[in-house]
């Protein structure tokens, strides 16, 4: 199935469209303009009538159903989502993608920086795509497959579902959102106006992936105050603020710590802090795939801060935590057809079903408690916010066969 999806790639990811962290508008940044209006253009082209920016740089489109308005009624609207910005953490100016014609295997020299190698050593999964070609940057830069792939999937995706009268789909509906890598990808979203029952984002990594599980997310801070006075004559009056956090700090498990934690398993994370004598600051996370593991993990933190207090009665400690998001898993299992569909879809390509869950909070999470439950499919896209960024072309070209595959299974499974 050729399609156009690596042209559309190459063409996105020349275009700089980095997000910027801690700013109060959305988008973060004007220049994520530049694609938005790119992508409605393109979308005009293809005789998508029903498509707008708006003043916060969301693309919203719709193909409307090919099937009668009888059956269009039985059939779910889906909603695909990819979002335009690239992340803060990397240079995504400049971008000039390099494509290795039917790699052989071994490592790929990077010709912006001879530095950086992508090696199989550190990439394993490259070695599944010996045959293929695949697309770099230079190595000045990160690539913008994170997630201009799921992009240019979906973009050509709707391409070919447009071109062709014989793949029968629903109503669709389409969203490129700003910010994602800011953590503010829907915050200026109304998802409700979008009427759609299922979505499902096109941001996931290798090809095969699916996934439906997130982390459940809290955070918090911890302040001490101590008590200076001259140190040569504080016996009995001083309390040193900073050997309480030391305290504090000990009783987060090293063995469950983001350094020492994979897959499966939750953590909790101090991240952050500054200390005086007098006064003591500390910033922390906990994440947890299971909702009990979590509040027991925040039941942990508040039991031994309460222990610490009794040892030291006459600083002041004080603990806050809150909780920031939830494992999209429990809102997703609700509607068992949106993985069932899914996995279906990504198998009728030919290749196997990758199910991961998510270290990290998604739109999908966010979306999917804001009433539409949306799991993550592959673009594709590996080694994400980083110069080794990489994209085979088949892993696109996959990704755009499970969106259509995912289209039509819908139909089918209505008239069932
Ligand atoms: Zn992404």
């Amino acid at each position: 199935m050729p399609s156009d999806v690596l042209e559309r790639f190459l063409k996105y990811v020349t275009i700089h469209t980095t997000s910027k962290e801690d700013e109060e508008t959305i988008p973060s940044t004007k220049r994520q303009f530049d694609l938005a209006n790119i992508l409605v253009q393109e979308l005009k082209e293809l005789g998508i009538v029903d498509t707008i920016v708006s003043d916060e740089c969301y693309v919203i489109a719709t193909l409307p159903s090919n099937l009668t308005p009888e059956i269009t009624k039985t059939v779910p609207v889906v909603c695909f989502f990819a979002h335009m910005d690239t992340s803060p953490e990397e240079a995504g100016d400049k971008v000039k993608p390099q494509i290795v014609n039917n790699y052989q295997g071994g490592d790929i020299q990077l010709p912006g920086n001879l530095d950086i190698v992508i090696s199989p050593k550190d990439t394993p999964a490259l070695l599944k795509f010996v045959g293929s070609d695949i697309v770099t940057s230079d190595g000045t830069t990160l690539l913008g497959g994170d997630n201009k792939a799921g992009v240019a999937a979906i973009m050509a995706a709707l391409t070919k579902l447009k071109a062709d009268p014989k793949l029968k789909h629903g109503t669709i509906k389409i969203v490129f959102t700003p910010d994602e890598e800011v953590g503010r990808g829907v915050d200026g979203l109304d998802v409700e106006s979008l009427k759609a029952d299922f979505g499902y984002t096109i941001d996931g990594d290798e090809m095969g992936v699916l996934e439906s599980e997130t982390f459940n997310a809290a955070g918090g801070d911890i302040q001490i105050t101590g008590f200076n006075c001259h140190p040569g004559y504080a016996k009995g009056k001083m309390i040193n603020a900073i050997r309480i956090l030391a305290d504090i700090i000990q009783n987060f498990p090293i063995d469950e710590s983001p350094e020492t934690t994979e897959k499966k398993k939750g953590y909790y994370h101090p991240y952050e802090s500054s200390a005086s004598v007098n006064e003591a600051k500390l910033k922390f996370i906990i994440r947890d795939f299971d909702f009990e593991q979590l509040r027991q993990k925040i039941r942990n933190v508040e039991e031994f801060t309460n222990h610490i207090q009794e040892k030291y009665p006459y600083s002041k400690i004080n603990l806050t935590i809150k909780e920031s998001y939830k494992n999209m898993k429990y809102k997703i299992d609700e509607v068992p057809e949106v993985m069932m569909n899914a996995e279906e879809a990504i198998k009728r390509t030919g290749i196997p079903v990758i199910k991961k869950a998510i270290r990290g909070g998604t739109d999908g999470a966010r979306l999917s408690y804001r009433g539409l439950p949306t799991p993550n499919i592959f673009s594709g896209a590996m080694n994400f916010h980083s110069k080794k960024e990489f994209v085979p072309v088949v892993a696109l070209e996959k990704s755009v066969e499970t969106i259509i595959n995912l289209v039509q299974i819908y139909v089918e499974r209505a008239s069932e």
